[in-house]
């Protein structure tokens, strides 16, 4: 039976890294961390995202400042919404919750977020300094991934690892940061032909298609170790137990797979946790950086 990878317990120890962090800059900083999170009209699953991340802001101590605005804002408020945050100088990161509504240009807006205070690493210049292995800050969700496994000492190195998907959000910038950490890399996507032959072969397996239930007992080897990215709402059928009216899943059948695999991340708990703390570790970082502290916080920025 798999051992779970359990990113929840793993984000609460790396908020007591960073509230430890905070308090012992504060004094020379004369001011808390601050992240900017803008959400763009009313998306109902980004509403509960954003206020998850408020409350992890609050809990170590980072000032957040979210703005609300109508999706029939135009561009040209955008841009300057962006502008005054890139000077604010209480503000060492900029969140432009995704995916934004229809009819908006997220390239042209996330190059206009100031490149040291891109919270979420998606700046063309910080996937730049991905490919190169420069410092800087990184894409939340593979960087946490890479924590989890990093915790778990899940070797790498010589390891056959395949990411599914080839998103700029997430299978990319994985795919550089497995590589990075001397594994062989193989990315899969929707064009894909028999990706089940190509999914056996991983002792690592990252999946991150935005498909509920893609992968089953059929597509892995013994004691892979199996990441979980996708989640997905899923209506339930009457009668409401718990009086949700829909149950999560992800893009893995977590109870077939599990019996195979070696270790796997649970639908909630796993990844989700993780991405929301590495958005901490890059706003702290960049804090740390505009404050003239030094940087603790490297080890988590692969
Ligand atoms: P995306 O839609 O931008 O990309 C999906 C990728 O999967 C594409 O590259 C596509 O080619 C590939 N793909 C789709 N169907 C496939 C198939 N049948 N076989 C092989 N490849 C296939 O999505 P994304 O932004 O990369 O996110 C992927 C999933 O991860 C979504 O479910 C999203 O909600 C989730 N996500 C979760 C977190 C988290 O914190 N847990 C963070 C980001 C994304």
């Amino acid at each position: 039976m798999a051992i779970i990878l359990d990113g929840k317990n793993l984000a609460k120890e790396i908020e007591q890294r960073l509230l430890h962090d905070i308090q012992s800059g504060l004094n020379k900083a004369r001011r808390p961390p601050g992240l900017a999170v803008m959400r763009i009209g009313d998306d109902p699953a980004s509403g509960v995202y954003v206020r998850n991340k408020e409350k992890a802001c609050l809990r170590i101590g980072v000032k957040s400042f979210v703005f609300h605005m109508s999706e029939k804002i135009s561009t040209d408020e955008l841009l300057e919404k962006i502008d005054t945050l890139n000077l604010d100088e209480r503000i060492d990161g900029i969140l432009l919750q995704l995916p934004l509504p229809a009819g908006k240009d997220e390239s042209l807006l996330l190059n206009a977020i100031r490149p040291d205070k891109d919270a979420d690493g998606l700046h063309p210049l910080n996937l730049g300094r991905l490919i190169k292995g420069d410092n800087g800050p990184r894409s939340c969700t593979p960087a946490g991934i890479m924590a989890l496994l990093l915790r778990y000492k899940i070797p790498l190195e010589g390891k056959r690892a395949v990411v599914i998907g080839r998103s700029v959000l997430v299978g990319q910038p994985m795919a550089l940061m497995l590589q990075a950490a001397n594994a062989t890399v193989t990315i899969a996507h929707s064009k894909t032909k028999d990706l089940t032959s190509i999914t056996k072969q991983a002792e690592l397996l990252i999946v991150a298609a935005g498909k509920p239930n893609l992968i089953g007992i059929e597509h892995i080897q013994n004691d892979a170790v199996v990441i979980d990215v996708g989640i997905h709402r899923i209506a339930k059928k009457e009668p409401l137990i718990d009086n949700k009216p829909y149950s999560l899943c992800g893009d893995v059948k977590s109870d077939e797979v599990s019996i195979k695999a070696g270790a796997i991340t649970p639908v909630p708990g796993g990844v989700g946790p993780m991405t929301v703390t590495m958005l901490l570790v890059n706003t702290v970082s960049s804090w740390q950086k505009h404050c003239g502290l030094s940087v603790t916080l490297g080890d988590l920025l692969p």
